[in-house]
């Protein structure tokens, strides 16, 4: 193999991909890393339920873990890639200033959140407004927080915050009247039902502070709702990855490795997996990474077997 051409050739630089990163450099492999810069988190202050590093900005996290990618010997290359392909001698992956080669690539492009389309939502997204109890819930623990549903799992998610609050205000919105038995446990807990279309998320300097009805208005201190995922695989699916479909969509195929279906093409965290926060994308990039290097040191072996067979 070429010297400029890279082990393992890393997009996207979220808490997953540089995990990967991190131990592939360790374990010596050329690692670059492509990174646009749009961590999902990126609108939070503060990341939470990260041991060791519970209430850090989660760009801080990012920026330590870029300086130890580069520390053993990995590159971090700012931009985009807009296109990878694969050949019989290698991965070419069209990044930011020219293209580069890799014996494997990892994809960890993570996740874009559709947001209700609600007015003044957006602008509370990530700090008045969000989404994961596990990650904000303390912080808003004793708040009155209202549940905008948008689907069938709001009343579920209602009854989840019901264990960091006393008063949740559950808004159906669109989704409609709950039905007798799911009323019956809602108002058993004390989950108050305010009926009708949700117009606005009004704030207060800066803070949230009601949910606007058509008739009137409901105050709440802060917000929880659901997005609709959008796992950010384009690159995988050009690919040809083979994909499944869930309750919330479709996801590109990995085993348990995060091996996809194109060979020497693996995938790590948000976008091929919902449920990966923070601590779970940082253990699945470790993992993949020794799948990874012993897949790399399997070809070693053959094509040093094969080199002493011609001599
Ligand atoms: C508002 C909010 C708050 C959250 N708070 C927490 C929290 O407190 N604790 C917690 O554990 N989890 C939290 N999460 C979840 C957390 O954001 C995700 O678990 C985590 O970001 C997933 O990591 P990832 O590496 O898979 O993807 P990301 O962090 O999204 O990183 C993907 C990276 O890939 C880059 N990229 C995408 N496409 C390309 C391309 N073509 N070329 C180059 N680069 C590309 C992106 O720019 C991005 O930097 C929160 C999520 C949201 C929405």
């Amino acid at each position: 193999m070429a010297a400029d051409v890279f082990d393992v050739a890393v997009v996207g630089g979220g808490p997953a991909g540089l995990s990967a990163a991190l131990s592939l450099a360790r374990a010596r492999r050329r690692v670059i890393v492509f990174d646009a810069g749009d961590p999902r988190n990126g609108v939070a202050e503060h990341m939470h339920g990260v041991l060791g590093h519970d209430g850090m900005p989660p760009t801080a996290l990012l920026e330590r873990g870029r300086g130890e990618v580069q520390r053993h010997g990995g590159i971090v290359v700012e931009g985009r890639v807009g296109r990878v392909r694969v050949g019989p001698a290698g991965i070419d992956v069209d990044g930011p200033s020219g293209t580069v080669r890799a014996r494997r690539l990892i994809v960890s492009t993570g996740l874009r959140d559709e947001l209700p389309e609600i007015a003044g939502l957006r602008e509370q997204w990530g700090r008045g407004v969000v989404v994961c109890p596990y990650c904000d819930g303390w912080e808003r623990r004793n708040d009155t927080i209202g549940v905008i549903a948008t689907g069938p799992k709001g009343i579920d998610q209602a009854h989840q915050l019901r264990q960091w609050s006393d008063t949740i205000v559950y808004f159906p919105n669109d989704v409609g009247e709950p039905g007798a038995g799911a009323l019956r446990t809602l108002e058993g807990r004390g989950i108050r039902v305010e009926r009708g279309r949700v117009r606005a998320v009004r704030s207060n300097e800066g803070r949230v502070g009601a949910v606007q009805l058509d008739d009137r208005s409901v105050q709440v201190e802060s917000i929880f709702t659901a997005t609709t995922l959008h796992p950010r695989d384009r690159l995988l699916r050009e690919l040809g990855a083979r994909t499944i479909d869930d309750a919330d969509g479709s996801w590109v195929e990995v085993d348990a490795d995060g091996r996809t279906s194109v060979e020497h093409v693996w995938a790590v965290g948000n976008v091929v997996d919902r449920r990966s926060n923070v601590s779970v994308s940082l253990g699945a990039g470790s993992l993949i990474a020794g799948a990874v290097n012993a897949d790399l040191t399997a070809e070693d072996i053959a094509r040093s077997v094969r080199r002493d067979l011609e001599r």
